[in-house]
This record gives C-alpha cells, structure tokens and sequence, in this order.
C-alpha cells in the first residue's frame, strides 16, 4: 500500500472542518478529511444567518467588528474557489417591540459601537404588507445568510476531485500516532485536527471538553410572497432558503417535535403577515460550550491532535475568521486568542484522567 502524504488530517466537514480545510487550501496545503453526512447535523440543518445584533436584548454580538468584515471577504473568496454561489448577503429587519425599545434605539444607532451595522431606523411601520411591526424597526446590515447545503456540496466536490475526502466514520482503531507524524489508513500527515461538531462525545481525545448539544428545530415554508429582507424577532424568517427558526432546548431527543412546531408557528404568527404553508420540519445539534466561545488547539497529551469546536448557535460566523487563527497557530505557532483556547479547560482534562 503506497502511503498518501498531506500536512493535515481533518474530522469532520461541518462548517467548522469546511472553514479549516479552505483556509489550508487557500495556502496549497494538502489535506485529508474524513467525514460522514449525517443528514442532522448542526451545519446541515442551520438556517445559515449572520447577524451582528441578535437575541431578545439586541445585543452586538461578541468580536462583531472583527467578525462581520472577515466573514464577508472569506465566503466571497471561497465561493471564487469553489465556483460556486452560496452567499447572501442581504438586509435584515427587526420590527421594535415596544416605544421604549424603539426609543432607546433612537439613542443608540448614532452611537458608533452600532452605526456601522445600521442602515436605516423606522419609527412607524414599514414593509407592512410582509412584516408586523406597529412600532417600526431596525434595518440592519452586514447580514445575510449562506446555504449550507450548497456551501457544503460545493467543497466535498472539489475534495473529492483532488481525491481528498474519505466518506466514512473515523475508526479509530487505524489511527496511529507517533510524535513524529499521524497515520490513518494509508494516509500520512503531520497533525490531525477533530471537527465532529455536537458528536464530539464519541470520539477518545476529547471527550472531556464540555461541549454540550443544543437542540434546535426549524420549519420549512412554502409562499409565492416575493420577500427580499430577512425578518426577526423572536423567530428568523430566511427568503430563499424559506427556512424559519429556531427552538433552543437541552432535550436530547433525536426527531422533530409538536411543540418546537407549535412554538415555531406561534412566532411566525406574530412577525409575518404574509401566506404561508409549513411543508417540513428539521432538527439537529448545536454544539455549545459554557461560556459560548469556540474550542481551539491541541490535545493535552498528543500535540499533534487538535480540535476546533464549540460553535454553538454563530457558527456562521464564527467559523471563517477562527478558522484562519487555527492555520496561524498550526502554521507559525501564533498563540490563541485565550478567550478561545482550550487551555482554559485544561484542568477538566486532569479530573478525567
Ligand atoms: C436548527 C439549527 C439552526 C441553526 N441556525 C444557524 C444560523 O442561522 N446561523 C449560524 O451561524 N448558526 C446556526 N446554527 C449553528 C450552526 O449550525 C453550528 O454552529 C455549526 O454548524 C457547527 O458546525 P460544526 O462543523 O462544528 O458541526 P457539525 O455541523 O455538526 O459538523 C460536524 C461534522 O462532523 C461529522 N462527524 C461527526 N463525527 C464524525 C466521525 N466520528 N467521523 C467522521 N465524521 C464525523 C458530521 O457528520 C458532520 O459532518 C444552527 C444550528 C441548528 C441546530
């Protein structure tokens, strides 16, 4: 058996393995990934939304300045790369929940810290025919959302051509590890780097780590309105893709259920005014850690064993420009971002050993 030799072994093609493998494609470095679809999976079944201002609160998101432009410029590169169009950018409205919200906001959008996120502010209602929204909203920008699906076909075709993809579960058993190089197969690299997402769980290097799944279900719509803005609050409505979500929940139960359904169509009632029909339903796992920040660096132990995880409900987001500080760290030895490092759960590792 002649033996295949890449720089990098990566587990998982979730958007977490994706991001890494462009960014080391992007710098002509060799890679392998080995990756099983899992129609369930979190990047599968995700709505796609970047967002630099979410939640209840509408609270700029964690590192926004830094995230936002990064994103922009890495999915338009690797849409270049991959030829192909999975990329949205597009508007997205926020209708206000009350006066005393929208008053607040009228304060806050000149405030430079939200400026650069807003492109107009709407004291009565607009877009009324598709939106409710009797206080008015927010327009924001920088948003959008990118089709996973297409995102994810595009990238295992051109692993695929360069022979690059193995479709299959890691087994765990060919894996060989030396402090030299790592040997899976017939296959040959210096580090392997563990992407698994939410399965994280089941695989013998870091099982330890408190990645914990977060179910979410989404709906899936049907309408001949012609929609062109994303709308939210409380739910997310994607035009397009006419996906609508999401539930947040610790059940572990692995199916779809009727009260996600019924909370799900609850919101959308509130928010949309136009028709629709509900013609599916999707669930799968976020993978989140306690203080909501990605997992990054290498096995306490096994050096040449990393992981980049913990992506959680912004994976969208998340995953581009951290993947590119995974590379540098990989590459050059650049410390981490501590607020991303593993080392901050080292000690969980020594209790579990
Ligand atoms: C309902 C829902 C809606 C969401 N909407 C959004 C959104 O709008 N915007 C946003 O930013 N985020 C969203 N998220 C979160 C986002 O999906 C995640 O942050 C992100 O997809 C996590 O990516 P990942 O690569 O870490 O994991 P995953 O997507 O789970 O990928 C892991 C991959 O590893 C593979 N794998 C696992 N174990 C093995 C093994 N042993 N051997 C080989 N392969 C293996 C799996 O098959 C999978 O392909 C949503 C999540 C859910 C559940």
């Amino acid at each position: 058996m002649t033996t295949k030799k890449v720089d990098f072994i990566i587990v998982g093609q979730g958007l977490a393995g994706s991001c890494l493998a462009l960014q080391l494609l992007f710098r002509k470095k060799r890679v392998l990934i080995i990756d099983r679809i899992r129609g369930n999976s979190a990047t599968r079944v995700a709505a796609g939304l970047f967002n630099p201002i979410t939640g209840r609160q509408m609270m700029k998101t964690w590192m926004a300045d830094t995230l936002f432009p990064y994103l922009h410029s890495f999915y338009r590169e690797a849409e270049k790369f991959l030829q192909s169009n999975f990329f949205f950018p597009m508007p997205l409205y926020r209708p206000f929940v009350s006066v005393e919200e929208q008053n607040e906001w009228m304060g806050r959008s000149e405030d430079p810290m939200f400026s650069n996120f807003i492109e107009s502010l709407h004291t009565d209602s607009v877009f009324d025919h598709q939106v409710k929204n009797p206080f008015g909203g927010l327009l924001l920008k920088q948003c959008g959302y990118i089709d996973t699906q297409l995102f994810l076909t595009a990238l295992r075709k051109q692993l695929q051509r360069i022979d690059s993809l193995l479709d299959e579960d890691i087994n765990e058993q060919h894996l060989e590890i030396t402090p030299q190089v790592i040997r899976y197969k017939e296959w040959q690299a210096e580090k392997i780097i563990y992407c698994t997402g939410a399965s994280n769980t089941s695989n013998s290097f870091f099982s330890w780590l408190p990645i914990r799944p977060l179910k979410g279900e989404t709906l899936a719509l049907e309408t001949t309105e012609p929609v062109e803005i994303i709308y939210n609050r409380g739910i997310y409505v994607v035009p397009n893709l006419w996906k609508a979500g999401a539930t947040y929940t610790r059940e572990e139960t692995p199916h779809v259920t009727e009260e996600g359904r019924l909370e799900l169509m609850q919101k959308l009632d509130e928010l949309v005014a136009f028709n629709y029909n509900i013609i599916g339903q999707q669930w799968g796992f976020r993978p989140t850690t306690p203080d909501r920040r990605p997992i990054l660096g290498s096995h306490p132990v096994h050096e040449q064993i990393a992981i980049f995880n913990g992506l959680g409900t912004k994976g969208v987001s998340l995953a581009p420009y951290f993947s590119e500080e995974l590379v540098h760290w990989l590459e050059n030895g650049t410390p981490l971002n501590q607020l991303v490092d593993i080392n901050r759960y080292k000690s969980l590792f020594s209790k579990s050993t």
